[in-house]
């Protein structure tokens, strides 16, 4: 289920490279109703990942499990140089995608986002990436909030001022994803790149967690406890408390400047990113390759 780690074990040995020292937590649960849990997730500076698998059967359990080895891979690749970029996530998730069709006829999916550390003329960037409806959030300097933006159908339909954020919570089709690696037709990877603050959390999770955890509730454990593990701990506990009704993974991450390099020369890259930072927009009507709902409870 997880790569890069060994299960359960809480890995928080400060790893100094490049002007940043990241520390981090991890953790994932069955949960309460769920007879196998199909996330899975890498923490591996300098990647960070969580997969939710679809498809029922064990074949989402595969697609997860495909992506997150391919990733690890990538983050054997850019350890010791975090010379990763946008272009190489996007090989290594287009080689999932590949991977996925081939192993399970494309039958499978799943969900992908997370951070890579990358260096842009010696500045360290966050580089967020996301495919389906896990999430990307960001703690900076006392701002919280979701950074990747989910490929499902509730989501277009709130931004299309159809049904409120907190009618999104509740919808019958919450769980329909427009975009995933394995299945559909659009599989590409939205990417943002954020320089990289002194005392930066992120948190990557999948929907086990957005769907039974508030986005407050969220900021406060983030904002209160210390540790990225006990932060981990502490958001499953919340998800189990609040019904369990998925597979949850949390992965938190902090991140400190060690090279004294003023927040003022961070917030104005050197040079222009040469990467797509913005979103791209559904080239089709909304849901037109939705998985099914019944095969699509990611
Ligand atoms: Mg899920």
């Amino acid at each position: 289920m997880a790569a890069g780690a060994p299960d359960g074990q809480p890995e928080e040995a400060p790893d100094i490279r490049h002007g940043v020292t990241l520390s981090f937590g991890f953790g994932s649960d069955r949960g309460l109703r769920r007879e196998l849990n199909e996330d899975a997730f890498l923490a591996a500076d300098p990647i960070f990942a969580v997969a939710d698998g679809m498809g029922g059967h064990e074949a989402g359990e595969v697609a997860s499990r495909e992506c997150i080895s391919v990733l690890s891979q990538q983050a054997v690749l850019a350890a010791g140089s975090r010379s990763a970029t946008a272009v190489d996530l996007q090989q290594a998730l287009r080689q999932a995608d590949a991977r996925i069709r081939e192993i399970s006829h494309a039958r499978a999916g799943t969900t992908v986002t997370g951070v890579a550390v990358v260096e842009e003329r010696g500045v360290p960037y966050w580089l967020v990436f996301n495919v389906g409806d896990s999430r990307t959030y960001r703690l900076s300097q006392g701002s919280f909030g979701q950074v990747s933006v989910d490929h499902s159908e509730v989501q277009e339909l709130v931004d299309g001022g159809f049904i409120t954020p907190a009618e999104a919570l509740v919808h019958p089709r919450r769980h329909v994803v427009t975009r995933a690696l394995g299945t559909g037709t659009d599989t590409e990877a939205d990417y943002w790149l954020i320089p990289v603050e002194d005392g930066d959390r992120i948190l990557v999770c999948s929907d086990g967690l957005t769907g039974e955890v508030s986005d407050e509730g969220i900021h406060r454990a983030l904002s209160t406890l210390e540790h990225p593990q006990d932060v981990v701990d502490s958001l499953i506990q919340a998800a189990l408390r609040s019904g369990g009704r998925d597979n949850v993974t949390v992965v938190v991450v902090d991140a400190a400047r060690v090279d004294g390099t003023g927040p003022e020369t961070l917030t104005q890259p050197s040079a222009p990113a040469e990467e797509d930072t913005l979103p791209r927009l559904p080239e089709e009507a909304p849901g037109a390759n939705s998985v099914p709902p019944e095969e699509n409870h990611a």
